[in-house]
């Protein structure tokens, strides 16, 4: 029998988890130790635990440096729910909740204390640390210290006063992102130097990889899929709302095939009795919301299908994560439409959090959509995402078994960006394709732009092929929303190669790019005028005061400029 030491006695009681994962367990001994460390693990690795093991475990408290308020109320309210002393101080806490979360830290009735890393650095809190036992440093998110990333936060960068003001205090650094650029920024700029560092591979080698896009037919497709591929066996079926949810296990229900929806609208009652079906039975799919997952340990989920577009590559992989941990074969299928990205881009513009927010959940949701368009390898494409380099293909995944149908879009492209580089990179895709196409628009005599040499270049492709070209080169970050300016494309260091011929540029061939029908869906029609206009108006507003971007991506890939 192992010896239960108190971090497994926390771990079990407190969490009510069975037994660590790596490296979980020499993370908290070397914290406990005095030691720094630097933990590099994939998204729903488990980082979290790192810290607040030791952090209970120890006398005094942790102090955690999160950069998002939203993530320190979750990690906040678990903790309490299990019964653990934690507590944040940020903006948005009210003043007599600081005084009482600072008087316990005083008298040490606190385990952890999140902070956020502005308020951290203030004279007045610095002081009040170091009246207080502090037992451990933890820095989440630590690749936010990162310039060339994209969380960069100044203040990360003066989180250097910790070694210098607190030299005795153990410090741990954690980040999903492991690329050795990222990494020897954070130990420079942090001096975590003597720390030990932690690293985990995210490949999952054992999963396979498709991903679909269509706008129609994803019911069936997946009933397909369930039934050719993985019958009698237990997987997971995401959707992005309850409704849905309840929709699809009823249909998979009657088609004969044992499903039960979990989503945050059940009973606990229920929720708990489709949780433990799932876990004991063999063969039982749950159909569910993201909501499902948390604390979910099954070895042997055969599959994880989409049914919607997740809204990030860290959501993704976490959540297709849960299939094959018993390191046999597994699947990870996903089927999206277009649609998805509207609504999700939507859900981005309209929620409530601060600009800096909301532009990150764009690009992460860029980088899903390029991830879905490669016509690479899929798990280079998710590991290369990572920071880790896969030598070779794997072979395995659905861009390796069928390679997608291509195009070569390298002139196109050439064309694109010298429209935009030619107009003085100050206009939206609308103008920069009328320009390609030689279309009369009037501003395009007002500026002269009908003597460039790039005026009716773009003859070849329609006008619906060059907004979906436009959108790539937006994803794959060639050029980039001006969102200072009047939000119009300007070129990325990034488009170089291509404009010098250095570098190709292969897109997937989508099934309908180039249809005269989707031409149908940008036409206006004349009653509606006013109406467009003002939405326009309106759109071009927001973009203004809000950097929300100045066009829409339709269900086709095409995009426009409003
Ligand atoms: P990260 O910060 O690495 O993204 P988290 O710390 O948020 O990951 O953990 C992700 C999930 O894994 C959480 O639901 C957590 O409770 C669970 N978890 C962590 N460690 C263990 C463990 N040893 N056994 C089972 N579940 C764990
Ligand atoms: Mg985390």
């Amino acid at each position: 029998m192992p010896t239960i030491t108190p971090s497994l006695e926390i771990l079990r009681h407190t969490f009510g988890y069975e037994q660590f994962r790596a490296p979980q367990e020499e993370v908290i001994a070397t914290l406990m130790s005095g030691q720094d460390a630097l933990v590099l693990m994939p998204t729903g690795g488990g980082k979290s635990l790192c810290y607040q093991i030791p952090a209970i475990a120890r006398p005094g408290a942790g102090v955690v440096i999160s950069p998002l308020i939203a993530l320190m109320e979750d990690q906040v309210n678990a903790l309490r729910q299990a019964g653990v002393a934690a507590a944040a101080l940020n903006s948005s806490i009210q003043p007599r909740e600081i005084r009482e979360t600072e008087e316990a830290l005083r008298s040490g009735q606190l385990d952890l204390l999140y902070i956020a890393p502005e308020r951290l650095l203030q004279d007045r809190t610095l002081r009040l640390l170091q009246q207080c036992q502090i037992n451990l440093f933890a820095i989440d998110e630590a690749h936010c210290v990162s310039q060339w990333g994209h969380d960069f936060r100044p203040e990360y960068l003066q989180l250097k006063v910790l070694h210098e003001r607190f030299p005795a205090i153990p410090r741990i650094a954690l980040t999903a992102t492991a690329d050795p650029k990222t990494r020897l920024e954070i130990i420079e700029r942090l001096g975590l130097q003597r720390a030990r560092i932690f690293t985990r591979s995210f490949d999952r080698p054992n999963i396979r990889y498709h991903i679909h896009s269509s706008s129609q037919g994803a019911r069936n497709a997946l009933l397909r899929f369930i039934r050719d591929r993985h019958d009698g066996e237990a997987g997971i079926v995401y959707c992005l709302s309850r409704k849905r949810v309840e929709e699809i296990a009823a249909w998979l229900q009657t088609e004969g095939l044992d499903a039960l929806p979990y989503h945050a609208g059940l009973s606990a009652d229920e929720r708990r009795r489709h949780q433990q079906r799932f876990q004991r039975d063999e063969s039982v799919i749950i159909v569910a919301t993201i909501a499902f997952g948390m604390g979910i340990d099954k070895p042997n989920v055969r599959f994880v299908a989409h049914l919607n577009l997740p809204k990030s590559i860290e959501a993704y992989y976490q959540e297709t994560g849960r299939a094959g941990r018993d390191g046999l074969p597994a699947e990870a299928w996903m089927h999206y439409g277009l649609q998805d990205v509207v609504q999700l881009r939507q859900m981005i513009q309209q929620s409530e959090a601060d600009q800096q927010r909301k532009q990150m959940e764009g690009q992460k949701l860029d980088a899903m959509l390029a991830l879905c368009e490669t016509t690479q390898c899929r798990r280079q494409t998710l590991l290369s995402y990572f920071g880790e380099t896969l030598a070779l293909p794997c072979g395995n995944c659905d861009n390796c078994l069928t390679p997608p149908a291509t195009w070569d879009a390298t002139v196109a492209a050439q064309k694109a960006l010298s429209a935009v580089h030619r107009t003085g990179q100050r206009f939206g895709v609308q103008y920069l394709v009328d320009v390609l196409l030689a279309r009369d628009d009037p501003r395009i005599q007002q500026w002269g732009h009908h003597q460039l040499r790039v005026y009716g270049i773009g003859k070849e492709l329609s006008a619906n092929a060059w907004r979906a070209l436009f959108r790539h080169l937006l994803l794959r970050g060639l050029v980039e929303v001006d969102s200072e300016g009047h939000g119009g494309l300007r070129l990325s260091p990034l488009s170089r190669p291509i404009l010098r011929g250095e570098q190709t540029l292969t897109l997937r061939q989508h099934e309908n790019t180039q249809s005269q029908k989707k031409e149908k869906v940008q036409e206006i029609p004349a009653g509606d005028k006013a109406l467009w206009e003002d939405l326009r108006q309106h759109r071009r507003a927001l973009a203004q005061t809000q950097g929300v971007p100045p066009y829409v991506i339709f269900h086709d890939a095409t995009l426009m400029e409003m």
